[in-house]
């Protein structure tokens, strides 16, 4: 199986939330993240949703007033990301082709001020695409769970199953930190 050919070390998190809005970003600032790489299906918004409705504008407005620069990182296409980031203002890369490595270059090039890696954190709902493609990159990574799996496309329930084999071999392989993280409750939706 295909997950046997990924390095599963490259597939834990540095943390593991519910979902976004159960975050504490004030605390991922004071720790020296300065910018953030924010997925936007099933992270910000549901796959039914084609514009941020209040509460995720709220959360944008509040990562701004910390003080974070954001850059969209999506691997969905231009005619749903587009129109999406221009509501908020936010510079976005789509088709990003996450795990690899090319959007999350361009995403570090799109920020305002040249970051190190140290200072960037990834954030998205899935781990062979945001995390997986965060820590090949060099990145850190917080997996967030995912609003709604009702309204997934083929690919991702196929990235879902490959992710169900990821979890019980890091499960296997690395108990401690499988349970810090809490990724056993990622069975639970
Ligand atoms: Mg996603």
């Amino acid at each position: 199986m295909i997950h046997y050919l990924i390095d599963w070390k490259k597939c834990i998190p540095d943390y593991h939330e519910p979902d976004i809005f159960a975050v504490d970003f004030e605390n991922l600032y004071a720790k020296g993240y300065k910018a953030l790489l924010l997925d936007i299906d099933n992270t910000l918004v549901t796959y039914d949703e084609d514009l941020p409705g209040e509460k995720t504008r709220a959360l944008l407005d509040e990562l701004e007033r910390i003080g974070f620069e954001v850059v969209l990182l999506s691997n969905n296409n231009r005619s749903r990301i587009e129109p999406f980031a221009l509501s908020l203002g936010f510079p976005a890369i789509f088709r990003a082709k996450k795990p690899f490595r090319p959007g999350f270059k361009r995403s570090l090039d799109t920020l305002e001020r040249p970051r190190e890696k140290h200072e960037v954190l990834v954030v998205g709902d899935q781990l062979m695409t945001d995390v997986y493609g965060a820590k090949r990159f060099g990145l850190s990574v917080l997996l967030v769970g995912p609003l709604s799996l009702e309204t997934e496309r083929w690919y991702t329930r196929f990235n879902r199953f490959v992710e169900r084999k990821m979890l019980r071999r890091i499960k296997k392989k690395a108990p401690e930190r499988y349970d810090e993280l809490g990724l056993e409750s990622r069975w639970k939706r």
